[in-house]
């Protein structure tokens, strides 16, 4: 998915984005980025950050960088910032999002400058984030050209823009993935996680609406482009990918979370000796859980982090799956004879869930009930990128629907609705398919009403193939 983060300082910066960027490391695990601008050229430096984390590899660097302004990113997919210099002079220029017309938008581009070129990435596309670049150069100012990308591009896009002047923030046009501004005394930082600013001293000061455009200087938030009416922010910041102590629109992360599992547990009858989570994205909702239904909260395996520390995994699925089986270390003292609940964040594919699973059943666990704290995903992702490939077929309710009618059905609209015969018959496939004791998906009702910021601004594609 990725992260951004930036600040504008009347100091040395350099130290702040070092670190508010490395707190976006849960967001994404190809790329990291830095550009700090000088005085008068930028210090830019991008690494790959697939096996190594964001801090170990900037770490030698930093003390020969200074500046009071500066841009970084943690992403998914291309290396960024890039740096430009155009007629609207230099800049450096990060993105977070998809953008699904990419190809169109730049064949546009061939079609209407001949000596219009894109460089090449070593797998042979456009980096997203030079195409951004290129369509703001074709206007006659930054606002100009950000308000163009928002209206041109297809998918969602959220951009940082460093300027000798300061930074421009630009939400997504809908407001799928959030910036958060904070402040402390001569600095503001913009960010895509509010997670980053106790640590580093700022606290809360602005959230910009979607499609808003805003400048950032030492001296404050000048608006530039004002919010658009229609949000559709990820539904699955609170469920999955945001950290606990991130708040987007007013709603806190880990608070989400409780709230969440809490509802989760209400009217489920089950009898169990313990509630736990699926380590780290499901503990929140497992604490919600146990605290609504009184059954004790407990730990059957323990994450191994002293060197499985990051919470995402390798890109290539096979040591993704050896990574996830080695990071879990179960407890066969607690878990023993034991009926086990376990909150997790989601189903995707349950491949990884399945041999968690049979990892306890090898310990002896009596029965192993999963409670996942969303609906079953059924909807590819159409607006943001994200490392673990969410191919819409490799999911496991639509594995299930696969096996049900033997066939891809034409409609699955009964699939998605919880009151139909469909539903029930997908998920006990589903919990048949992955050997566990029960399955019982949380409702996406108490799910929106969980993140409580009114149901028309949040995206729920990926459960009911639901957009604007
Ligand atoms: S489709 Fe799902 S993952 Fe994508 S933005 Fe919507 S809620 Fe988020």
């Amino acid at each position: 998915m990725g992260g951004l983060f930036g600040v504008v300082s009347k100091e040395d910066c350099v130290t702040d984005v070092y670190f508010g960027t490395d707190y976006h490391s849960h967001l994404g695990t190809s790329r990291g980025g830095m550009a700090i601008w000088g005085g008068s050229s930028f210090n830019r430096s991008i690494h790959n950050i697939e096996n190594t984390p964001f801090r170990a590899k900037f770490d030698a660097e930093l003390s020969n960088i200074k500046g009071t302004m500066g841009i970084g990113c943690i992403s998914d997919t291309e290396p960024q910032p890039l740096t430009v210099r155009s007629h609207l002079g230099q800049y450096a220029i990060t993105t977070v999002g998809k953008i699904n017309n990419l190809d169109q938008i730049a064949a546009k581009e061939f079609s209407t400058q001949k000596s219009i070129h894109f460089m090449e990435t070593s797998k042979g596309s456009i980096n997203p984030t030079e195409l951004v670049s290129v369509i703001i150069d074709h206007e006659n100012s930054f606002k100009e050209g950000l308000l163009k990308a928002q209206e041109l591009i297809e998918g969602s896009c959220s951009v940082l823009l460093l300027t000798p002047r300061g930074i421009y923030a630009s939400r997504d046009k809908l407001g799928r993935t959030p910036l958060i501004i904070g402040e402390k005394e001569g600095s503001y930082c913009v960010s895509s996680e509010s997670c980053t600013f106790a640590n580093l001293g700022y606290s809360f000061s602005y959230e910009l609406g979607p499609g808003e455009i805003i400048l950032l200087t030492p001296e404050g938030i000048e608006k530039i482009a004002p919010p658009r009416d229609k949000m559709q922010i990820c539904a699955f910041l609170w469920v999955y990918y945001g950290y606990p102590s991130s708040t987007y629109e007013g709603m806190n992360v880990e608070v989400m979370r409780n709230r969440n599992g809490a509802a989760l547990a209400k009217g489920d009858n089950v009898k169990i000796d313990m509630v736990s989570g699926i380590p780290d994205s499901g503990v929140g909702h497992a604490i919600g859980y146990s605290n609504q239904s009184k059954v004790p909260y407990g730990r059957p395996f323990i994450k191994y982090t002293p060197t499985w520390s990051r919470s995402f995994m390798p890109q290539n699925q096979d040591i993704r799956n050896l990574v996830a089986r080695m990071k879990l270390m179960p407890i066969p003292e607690i878990v023993t004879g034991k009926s086990l609940l376990f909150c997790d964040d989601s189903i995707v594919r349950g491949t990884q869930l399945r041999e968690t699973v049979d990892l306890l059943y090898r310990c002896k666990a009596r029965e192993v009930h999963i409670r996942p704290a969303c609906p079953p995903l059924v909807f590819g992702c159409k607006f943001l990128n994200f490392s673990v490939s969410r191919s819409e077929m490799d999911l496991a309710a639509r594995q299930a629907i696969i096996e049900l009618e033997g066939k891809e059905p034409e409609s699955i609209a009964e699939y998605c609705d919880p009151s139909t015969e469909q539903y029930n018959c997908m998920v006990d496939c589903i919990c048949k398919r992955l050997n566990f004791s029960t399955l019982k998906y949380q409702n996406i009702h108490d799910m929106v009403d969980a993140i409580g910021i009114g149901r028309e601004k949040i995206c729920t594609y990926c459960w009911n193939g639901k957009e604007l």
